[in-house]
């Protein structure tokens, strides 16, 4: 089976989009009910021990580009607390076991980011059940396509920028008072960020945000050790996309304007999380790692 160190044609190493990629499913969506499935890794990823005995909490970590950090980090030595929606327990358990055939401890702790009091709990758990936190992955996010301003409610505008946005900073507020020196905190962007779409007003302006976010922490906690850095992914076949990211008509040719010509797979993010995770980036701080397929960006 190749891994992600065998030499391959980028534009081919996953398939392009196509008429079966048309599919529709309620938010927030399951990973194993799509076709194709996404490649979180499940087996294409292999660790080489780069997070010995660390602590990672993963938000969204039941699918796509969450879960991959998840089985990478799992794979590269790491326990791994996942936070993910209650409705996505079947995708959640699949990733509970493994993590845990990688050998090490998983802890799965559901509920919902837009809740104060359920973030700051996570965190409270987390350090509980693995005896400290080492590295934040903020994966979970809410992306719903919505075509005019008009027709875009504030309850939405509302819910994505409590999950994308408010949760960050509860999350980091709580983990930070936990983290020792060496820690590492990942957000994640995405290239709507700079480039947004025109039905993606709510969730880019949310991205724009996380990014700005990013920076500014890292400027403040870089004097303890902690680095804060983002991954902004292009655009990724994950259940996002299928439970209302995108107008299903469009699901044929996602990716496809790319300038390797495809969607990407979860399992291609993970390598940016494991690099922001792992000592290896000791003097990279309120960086962006793109991950987008060669979209132009800043
Ligand atoms: P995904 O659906 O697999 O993951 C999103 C996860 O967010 C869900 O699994 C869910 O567990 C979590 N979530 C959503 N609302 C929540 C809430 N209220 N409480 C708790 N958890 C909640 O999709 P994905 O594409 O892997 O998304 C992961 C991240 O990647 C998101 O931040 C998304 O914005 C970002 N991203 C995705 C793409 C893409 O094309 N797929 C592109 C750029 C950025
Ligand atoms: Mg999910």
């Amino acid at each position: 089976m190749a891994d992600q160190y065998q030499k391959q044609d980028p534009t081919t190493q996953h398939p392009k989009a196509n008429e079966d990629w048309q599919q529709k499913q309620p938010e927030p969506g399951l990973q194993k009910d799509m076709t194709p499935i996404p490649d979180s890794g499940e087996t294409s990823y292999r660790g080489t021990g780069r997070l010995t005995g660390r602590k990672a909490l993963v938000t969204g970590a039941d699918s796509g580009i969450g879960r991959a950090a998840a089985i990478a980090f799992a794979r590269e030595g790491a326990d791994v607390v996942i936070s993910y929606l209650p409705e996505e327990e079947a995708d959640a358990q699949e990733v509970v076991k493994l993590i845990e055939e990688s050998g090490q401890k998983a802890y799965a702790m559901p509920g919902d980011l837009k809740d104060e009091q359920y973030c700051e709990q996570l965190i409270e758990d987390t350090v509980a059940k693995l005896g400290g936190i080492d590295i934040l992955a903020n994966v979970a996010g809410k992306q719903q396509f919505v075509e005019s301003i008009a027709d875009l409610t504030t309850e939405q505008f509302d819910a994505t920028f409590k999950t994308n946005v408010y949760s960050l900073f509860w999350l980091c507020k709580a983990a930070i008072k936990h983290m020792q020196p060496g820690s590492s905190i990942i957000n994640t962007s995405s290239i709507q960020a700079y480039s947004p779409s025109p039905g993606l007003l709510d969730y880019a302006t949310t991205k724009g945000s996380i990014n700005v976010f990013s920076k500014a922490l890292a400027q403040q906690v870089g004097e303890k050790g902690i680095r804060v850095n983002v991954v902004a992914p292009g655009p990724v076949w994950t259940p996002l996309q299928v439970a209302g990211g995108q107008p299903t008509e469009a699901l044929k040719e996602f990716g496809s304007n790319t300038p390797l010509g495809r969607a990407g797979q979860p399992v291609e993010m993970a390598p940016a999380y494991v690099f922001l995770a792992s000592q290896e980036s000791s003097y990279v701080s309120g960086e962006t790692i793109n991950a987008n397929g060669g979209m132009v960006s800043p």
